[in-house]
């Protein structure tokens, strides 16, 4: 949603508008408390792609306060993905995790594929981190078959890219 596109194909500076406008006008929007948590983390994940570590933790902690606030399970499963990878990225594994569990549980409870793939494939960093590069590349290969039949194909390109990704450190680390 939103900047997602722009985010993945690598357009920062044309995300970082796309996400500015559209918290002017979630502010105004009778949908504001499930666009706020959404765009907070569409904010963090952009940080996260542009090295902002603390920026991303900020909007990713924000994103979870607005999801908790107004107890939506949508949201959690939404945005639950970004706060994997953003606790990942900051070395918080405990925090990772228990972002995963309560992820994976709003998606499952809704019957949420796509969010759940999104959630599995964000959690190979996690395993990766423990040393699972097996596991790791698992969760992306199902991830991303679940991607290629539903969509969206950005998830579809990130996961691909994971995997290389995955393969590259895997080599390095057997090497
Ligand atoms: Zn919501």
């Amino acid at each position: 949603m939103l900047g997602s596109l722009a985010i993945e194909r690598g357009d920062f500076a044309s995300a970082a508008t796309t996400l500015s406008e559209a918290r002017a006008v979630a502010e105004r929007s009778p949908s504001r408390e499930h666009l706020a948590p959404r765009i907070a983390a569409e904010m963090a994940r952009l940080a996260l792609y542009q090295g902002s570590l603390d920026d991303a933790r900020h909007h990713a902690a924000a994103a979870h306060a607005a999801a908790v606030e107004h107890e939506c399970r949508r949201c959690g499963a939404g945005i639950a993905a970004t706060l994997v990878e953003v606790a990942c990225a900051s070395g918080d594994l405990a925090l990772a995790d228990a972002r995963r569990t309560e992820g994976l549980e709003h998606a499952f409870r809704l019957g949420l594929p796509v969010a759940s793939a999104e959630i599995r494939a964000a959690s190979a960093n996690l395993l990766a981190a423990h040393g699972d590069i097996v596991g790791a590349r698992n969760e992306c290969i199902e991830a991303l078959a679940v991607f290629e039949q539903h969509g969206p194909t950005y998830l579809a390109e990130r996961t691909r890219r994971r995997i290389a990704e995955i393969d590259v450190n895997g080599k390095a680390q057997s090497a």
